[in-house]
């Protein structure tokens, strides 16, 4: 997946805020969505409808092992169920739904074909019902329910309010829009976790009013608008006083992290609003003048979000889900949004540099930027000859694919891709076991 990380130009343009539109809207329904069945290594959806099948808006088309579920975003016919791209660059099964503009299920409804009712529904119940995967739980696909017991409590909290990528502006937008919701979100969060210590994060030109508005309730916490400032995992291990790498998941230490998006959906699966079937995107480029935010039904194809900014037909060389520097490059327009496609971006030609994959001149420039201090030039260069055990010796694996390293190398090497690789080929170069 990471193969298709984008090298640019070092410098070319500098990662941090961007203008933006301060209000969010709303993109028609498409005519077609695809809601894809699986996410590799996290969840896989056992599909509940079949080819020709009507299915109205909220329902739920599949469910996961542990019951957790995923919904039609709009209501339809399902067309087919066939393998797509995901924005992640993985092939998965998908559903095709066309639309029919049928009203929605409502919550009772949902819940009757869940097998309990609302109103007896457990907290847990209701966010699996209602495609919330809450962060005090693991979803993945050959996750058992007992195996939770060996985990610690959850003692350490945070929403983030600001995103990781400076030019996804979706979090903050939501911060500033719905405070009240945003409270009683955090509310829910004392009663599921009492003994948490909650933060907030906010970007720093927000963070007087946000101290106003949530400081009685949680610790308000301002980042910068320079994105090293706001790398995810440094950013917890900075709060938490925890370093968990990136090859482990936060709720393994007793930390859970959730988006102000996030949140939101939780308050509406707890208190029977309806499922989590649309998602807030920041759209931005190098080009654009403005960033824009939009609201629009999981799934929608990215031609489909690009037309409704009038982007269609706008000249880029890399359509990114994400931002520029953790963003995912990809090979179509057509690929279907999904719950954790935070953004779009485009970038033009001029931001990428003519050639890439240099050879290494030792300038030792990644490794000074690295903000773990990883000798990066040693270890793409002995995965580059395939010196995989010799790269391992160095710990590519707490990596957190930042992408900093990649981006003030000034022979364009793919050091995020080359140090990807060699943590996935790593179960071939341990010792064969007994
Ligand atoms: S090696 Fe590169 S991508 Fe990984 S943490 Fe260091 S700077 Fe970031
Ligand atoms: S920044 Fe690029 S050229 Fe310089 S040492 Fe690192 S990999 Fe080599």
């Amino acid at each position: 997946m990471n193969f298709l990380r984008t090298i640019f130009k070092p410098l070319a343009h500098v990662p941090k805020y961007t203008e933006h539109e301060e209000t969010i809207s709303s993109v028609d329904n498409p005519d077609t969505v695809v809601i894809p069945l699986e996410y590799p290594g996290q969840i896989y959806y056992k599909s509940l409808v079949q080819e020709g099948d009507v299915v109205r808006r909220n329902q739920i088309i599949g469910r996961s092992e542990l019951g957790n579920c995923v919904h039609a975003s709009i209501s339809g016919v399902v067309k087919e169920i066939k393998p797509v791209w995901t924005a992640r660059s993985f092939t998965v099964p998908a559903v095709v739904i066309e639309s029919n503009k049928e009203p929605a299920l409502t919550v009772d409804e949902m819940f009757e074909s869940y097998g309990v009712p609302f109103k007896s529904a457990s907290q847990v119940e209701k966010l699996k019902a209602s495609g919330v995967i809450s962060p005090w739980t693991t979803p993945g696909k050959f996750h058992h329910e007992e195996e939770m017991d060996g985990f610690p409590e959850v003692k350490q909290i945070i929403i983030k309010g600001a995103s990781e990528e400076p030019t996804v502006f979706a979090f903050e937008l939501l911060l500033q829009d719905k405070v009240e919701k945003i409270l009683q979100g955090i509310r829910k969060l004392n009663n599921i976790a009492p003994n948490a210590t909650i933060w907030l994060t906010t970007p720093k030109r927000l963070a007087e009013w946000a101290s106003e508005e949530f400081g009685e309730s949680v610790q308000v916490v301002a980042v910068s608008d320079e994105y090293k400032h706001r790398i995810e995992r440094l950013l917890v291990r900075n709060l938490t006083g925890v370093d968990i790498p990136n090859t482990m998941s936060y709720r393994k230490m007793g930390v859970a992290v959730l988006s102000v998006e996030y949140l939101l959906a939780m308050v509406d699966a707890l208190d029977g609003k309806g499922p989590f079937t649309s998602k807030y995107m920041t759209v931005a480029g190098n080009r654009l003048s403005k960033a824009v935010t939009v609201k629009v039904p999981i799934g929608t194809p990215i031609r489909t979000v690009l037309e409704s900014q009038g982007l269609a037909d706008e000249t880029y060389a890399r359509l990114l889900v994400g931002g520029p520097m953790k963003g995912i490059a990809q090979y179509s327009d057509e690929t279907p949004l999904t719950k954790s496609s935070h953004g779009l971006y485009l970038m033009s030609r001029d931001a990428l540099p003519d050639e890439v994959n240099l050879t290494c001149m030792n300038c030792g420039r990644c490794t000074r930027t690295c903000p773990i201090n990883l000798q990066v030039h040693l270890i793409s260069r002995y995965v580059e000859h395939n010196l995989l055990k010799e790269a391992k010796q160095f710990h590519p694996e707490v990596c957190n694919e930042c992408g900093l390293c990649a981006y003030v190398c000034p022979a364009h090497r793919p050091l995020v891709q080359l140090i990807y690789m060699c943590n996935q080929y790593k179960e071939q170069i341990d010792e064969p076991k007994e």
